[in-house]
């Protein structure tokens, strides 16, 4: 049970290290490997389980395996409050310290045009809130999603108690057919089974 069994390259692993992260957490063991492997994935993981790396280590893994050859947003991580997509954004800065991959916030409360020229220089990775990440992409033709490859809705349970189904079912219809989707929830309600049921494909049930 060790980050060096899971199939990571040496700059995450160096991150790892550096973020002193001793030994992956359960939901890292399971869910690294099969998110590698590309499959879809449904979690259940609280805040404190380290869902958040469990997500983004693979996600920076698959940038750097396959690097892409026209600058695109690449992954997508939809979170459902302010607070918690600035520290996911700040983890995955930190986890991709050594990387030249590139990590955007787009949230409630910055100045849109700051956003939207991050947005046009085609970060990587993009964390938002739905709401914002909406707009921009209702409002701007050159904002696109259309390279996506990996979609992450984390916290399904609140985004849907607050109300962003619809935000979501729209924000989907941006997205590639064909790409990975992993969503974690705390609860497994029936809510998040029909968000699952349409965002999902075959996916791999993961507890923590
Ligand atoms: P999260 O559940 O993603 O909000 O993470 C909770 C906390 O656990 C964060 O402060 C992480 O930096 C930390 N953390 C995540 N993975 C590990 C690990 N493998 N070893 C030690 N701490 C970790």
């Amino acid at each position: 049970n060790s980050f060096l069994d899971l199939n990571l390259s040496r700059p995450l692993l160096r991150a790892c290290e550096a973020l002193g992260y001793q030994k992956p957490t359960p939901i890292q063991a399971a869910c690294i490997p099969l998110a590698l492997s590309g499959r879809d994935i449904c979690g259940s993981a609280i805040t404190g389980s380290g869902k958040t790396a469990a997500f983004s280590l693979p996600a920076l893994e698959r940038l750097l395996y396959r690097p892409k050859r026209i600058p695109a947003i690449r992954v997508l991580i939809l979170t459902p409050a302010r607070e918690l997509a600035v520290q996911i954004h700040s983890m995955i800065e930190k986890l991709a310290q050594f990387t030249d991959i590139r990590c955007c916030l787009v949230v409630g409360g910055l100045s849109t045009k700051v956003q939207e020229a991050a947005l046009r220089s085609m970060p990587d990775i993009v964390v938002a809130t739905p709401g914002r990440i909406i707009d921009h992409l209702r409002n701007s033709m050159s904002v696109g999603l259309e390279d996506l490859a990996i979609l992450i809705l984390d916290e399904a349970d609140r985004l849907l108690e607050l109300g962003f189904s619809a935000e979501i079912q729209e924000l989907i219809r941006f997205c590639p057919k064909r790409r990975q989707t992993m969503l974690f929830s705390a609860t497994m309600t029936e809510e998040v089974d029909a968000l699952v049921q349409l965002s999902l494909n075959k996916p791999v049930r993961l507890e923590a």
